[in-house]
This record gives C-alpha cells, structure tokens and sequence, in this order.
C-alpha cells in the first residue's frame, strides 16, 4: 500500500502538513511532483518563472534523496500521471496543499478531486498559509489566521522507504514548453537555503531600515525581504517565516535599543505584510473572478473599447519617455523583481494615463515578477487600476515619484543608460532638454492632461447612483477594511496599498 504526497507550490520538506499526515499513517510514500506543460502555456507563466521552479525542485529532490527516497517527477496531465501511478502500485490515499492560484490551477483540482472520488481514493487536502476553502467567516478570519501561523511546526524527521523502480522523467526544457528567454539576466536564487539565507540577513541588519526605506527603489532591493518568491513558490512556509521573526522579535524586546540590529517598528510592519499576503489569497478564493473581471461591472463600460496598442509596447518596453516608469519597467525585466511603491506606479500610469484595461498589462508584469502570486497580484492590480469601486483613487504622478524616490537620478541612470549623461536639472523631465536624449523617447502622453482626464472621468463615474447601487454587495461582500485595521489599531502605511 502506497500514499502519494503531492508536491505543488509547496517545494520543501519542512511545515509540510500534507507530508506529516501521510508519515504519520505509516505507509510507504512517493513524493510526487507533476509538471503540466498545459500549466505552463498559460499566458501568466513564464521563462523565470520555469527557471526557478527548475532550481526549487532540485533541491527539493536532493532534500527527498537524504530522506530515503528521490522525488518522483512526472510530466503530463494530474490525472494521467495519478491514474498510471494506481496501475503499478496499490495507491489508498492522496495529500496535498489546497492551492490557490489561477484558474487553471482551480479547475485542475475540482478534476483531481472528481478523479479520486470515483476511484475511491482518499484525497486529503490541505489549508496552504491560513487560506481558507468555500468561505469562511470574514469576522473571525485575521484571528484563524494568526492561529494557523502560530501553530507550533512539526519536528518529525522525514524519512522514506525506498520504492523500487519509481523513476521520474526528464524535464522539458523551456522551449518545448514555449516558455522564450525574457530579457532577465539578474534574478533571484530559487533555492530554499537561499531564501533561509535572505531572512537571516535581513533580520540580521538588511531590514533595519526596512520602513524609512521600502518605497524608494534605490534602497529597497536591499532593504527588504526579497522574501515573495520564496513564499509564492513554498520553498518557505509562511507560518516558519512568521515564527522566525516573531521569535527574534523577543529577543530583540530584551536588548538595549541603540544595539539592536532591526528595530521593532520594521519586524512589526514585516510581519503585517505576511497577514496581508494570505489576506489578498483568501481574496482571490472567495472571488475567483478577480484574475478576468472588474470587481465593479460599472468599470467594464471604461477603457474596454480602446486599447492602444502602441501606448502599451512602449510601457512593456520602458519606453513612454517617463524616467522612473522606464528605469522601473526596465530593471524588472533584468531582475525579476521590483518594490511595492514602483509596481502600484506602473500599473497606475498603465491604467489611469495610458487608459488601458487592467488584464494586458497584469499579464506582463505577472510573466515579469518572479514571486508571481494571483491572489496578491490580481487584487492590487484592479485596487491599483480603480476597478474595485471601494478604495481611494491613487493616480501617482511618475515625475513627483521620482523626485521624492529617486532625487539624485541615481536609479534612472543605472537603467536608462541613455540618460547617464543627463544634468541632474533635467533627470526628472529629460524632455526639458531634447537635445541630451540620446534616443530616449519623448513623453508618450502629456502627463498633468492624461492624469486630469482620468481623475474627472473616474471620480464622475463614482458619483453616479448606479456607482453607489452597485457598490453595495461589493461593500458588504470585501469591505472588510476597518475590522482589518483595526486589529493593528494603526494608520495604514502609504505603500499598503489599503486592503480591500
Ligand atoms: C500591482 C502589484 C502587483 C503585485 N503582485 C505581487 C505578486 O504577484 N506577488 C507578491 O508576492 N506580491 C505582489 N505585490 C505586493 C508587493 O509588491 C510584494 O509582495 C513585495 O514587493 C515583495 O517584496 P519583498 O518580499 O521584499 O517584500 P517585503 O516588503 O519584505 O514583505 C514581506 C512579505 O510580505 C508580503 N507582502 C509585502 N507587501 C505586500 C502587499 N502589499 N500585499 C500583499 N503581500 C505583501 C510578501 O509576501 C512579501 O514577501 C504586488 C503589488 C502591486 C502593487
């Protein structure tokens, strides 16, 4: 008799329930992991996204080797890889993580568990980061969650059988899958040890000046986490990396204040963010429409007619002739990652200057970002875009964001090499002295105009009954803010975004 765990974006061996369940029935068990090359060609996924997974699974498999018994990968669909398994071995029971991700991924798993059902195989499922399955209550759900992170973590030695003549077959290589080289050449490391390593430094003296310093996008490649890939492909859970820094916080209440290598205003807002994390996955649970829809369907009579084309290749390329758009497009292309602050700007000049629909541009930044997680991603992307109909309008001004984030220039030149020579009088508004540009473009949309159409076709919109008629259930559904807030009974930070 044999049970299955299967592997998905969970790719370690520790806070494993799935696998802790299944040790505990002592039966043999083969580690599973199933790449689906349907997965793989759907739009949101990408070059780095299969690099990373390549790296997280070989160490994954290393880890599954020193325990006794190498990870199975198989290539194909779930249900054809789990039904040629039950050929060649008694299979009794199936673990896994829930997992929210895109569609594709939830309907996969309404198929897997149709599958075990008629074969009378047991599936057991379970919760992933405190996110919880067929809607829970929204009044208790911070608290559940905290409970979930605070549950003490499994100490068990993972130790397999060995099971003869399971083999795994050969990954396919990027380009069978259609997954073409990006443009990244910087990127993070996949590997858990690695991702041990960035939270061992950060708490160490990286973070110390994590709140001060995350929205600026000089300071913020080192000053924060650079956790999210990690989390998004379980190579951490995020109840370990929650008990880490909770418990180095204690140690941190006994020593004196000017010795402290992080301050506890940093691990305070740090582990905010982990709730927020698995708030925005729980969104995306309950409202699975969030990856193709408008929140509010008032918003589908906006924008959706007149997509230019030209306007969204020059933002995809950094190319609109903005600076710090540019410089921020530019280096999440080369590395994969790009803080908070220049994601929600990209977005807002992609949606309120260039006025175009939301889902071509989260396509691109979802094939961009190495931490790509639906949930977190789709829910900012509508909040960011206005779509949702509940939060403030945020309309960032690209000229004001880089004087405030980057005065001196220092992160436009590094990216715009043709603006390396420009004097510092011009860096934010290199227009203002076209005979220095270099073949950097002139701006694609006259900022203060495009900005001013939005804001007053925008605001008009939320002014109308039908807006307020229609915002009811959407309230009374997400609008789950205050209660939200005031579990941290403080001011919102400016790059939360404002949870909805
Ligand atoms: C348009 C847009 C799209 C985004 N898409 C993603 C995405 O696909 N995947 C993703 O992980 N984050 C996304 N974010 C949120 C945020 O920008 C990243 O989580 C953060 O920049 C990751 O860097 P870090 O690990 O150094 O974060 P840190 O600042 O060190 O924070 C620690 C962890 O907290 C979580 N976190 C931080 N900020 C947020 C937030 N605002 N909302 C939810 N969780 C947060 C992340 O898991 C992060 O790893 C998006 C934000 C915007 C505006």
């Amino acid at each position: 008799m044999v049970q299955i765990v299967w592997f998905k974006r969970d790719l370690r061996l520790k806070d494993h329930e799935p696998l802790i369940a299944a040790l505990n029935n002592n039966h043999d068990i083969i580690p599973l992991y199933i790449l689906e090359p349907d997965l793989w060609r759907m739009p949101d996924l990408s070059f780095r996204h299969y690099r990373l997974l390549c790296e997280g699974l070989t160490e994954l498999n290393q880890a599954c080797e020193r325990a006794g018994q190498s990870l199975v990968i198989r290539v194909g669909a779930a249900i054809n890889i789990l039904n040629d398994l039950c050929q060649t071995y008694d299979v009794r029971a199936l673990f896994s993580y829930e997992e929210t991700w895109n569609d594709w991924t939830y309907q996969r798993d309404i198929k897997v568990r149709a599958w075990s059902h008629l074969k009378g195989i047991q599936f057991h499922e379970f919760k992933r980061n405190g996110v919880v399955r067929g809607g829970g209550s929204r009044k208790a759900w911070s608290q559940q969650w905290l409970q979930s992170a605070e549950r003490a973590i499994s100490q068990r030695t993972v130790c397999f059988n060995s099971i003869e003549s399971l083999s795994s077959d050969i990954l396919p290589t990027p380009q069978q899958l259609g997954l073409e080289h990006d443009g990244l050449l910087d990127r993070q490391s996949g590997c858990r040890k690695d991702g041990l390593g960035l939270l061992d430094s950060w708490l160490k003296g990286r973070g110390s000046d994590y709140v001060s310093t995350m929205s600026s996008p000089v300071t913020a490649y080192t000053t924060c986490s650079r956790l999210s890939t990690h989390l998004s492909f379980g190579t951490l859970s995020i109840r370990e990396v929650f008990q880490q820094v909770t418990q180095f916080k204690q140690q941190l209440k006994c020593m004196p204040i000017q010795s402290r290598p992080i301050d506890l205003r940093s691990v305070n807002a740090f582990l905010g963010r982990l709730r927020w994390h698995c708030h925005f996955i729980q969104k995306l649970e309950d409202e699975p429409s969030l990856e193709f829809k408008n929140l509010h369907p008032l918003y589908d009579r906006v924008r959706q007619s007149e997509f230019n084309q030209s306007y969204f290749d020059a933002w995809a390329n950094g190319m609109t002739g903005y600076p710090m758009i540019d410089a921020a497009m530019r280096a999440l292309i080369e590395t994969g990652w790009i803080n908070f602050r220049m994601r929600a700007m990209l977005v807002s000049f992609s949606s309120y200057h260039l006025w175009l629909d939301w889902r071509q541009p989260a396509l691109h930044l979802a094939r961009l970002f190495t931490d790509y997680e639906p949930g977190i991603h789709y829910s900012q992307i509508q909040m960011q875009s206005g779509t949702t109909g509940m939060n403030t309008l945020r309309i960032y001004n690209p000229v004001k964001q880089a004087i405030d984030q980057d005065p001196e220039g220092v992160f436009i030149r590094s990216w715009i090499p043709e603006l390396r020579d420009m004097p510092d009088a011009y860096i934010h508004s290199p227009h203002l002295s076209p005979s220095k540009m270099n073949g950097y473009p002139m701006p694609i949309v006259d900022e203060v105009r495009a900005r001013k159409h939005a804001a007053q076709t925008l605001y008009s919109l939320r002014r109308s009954v039908e807006h307020s008629q229609l915002s009811k259930p959407i309230v009374r559904r997400h609008g789950s803010r205050k209660k939200l807030r005031s579990v941290s009974k403080k001011k919102p930070h400016p790059d939360q975004g404002a949870l909805f």
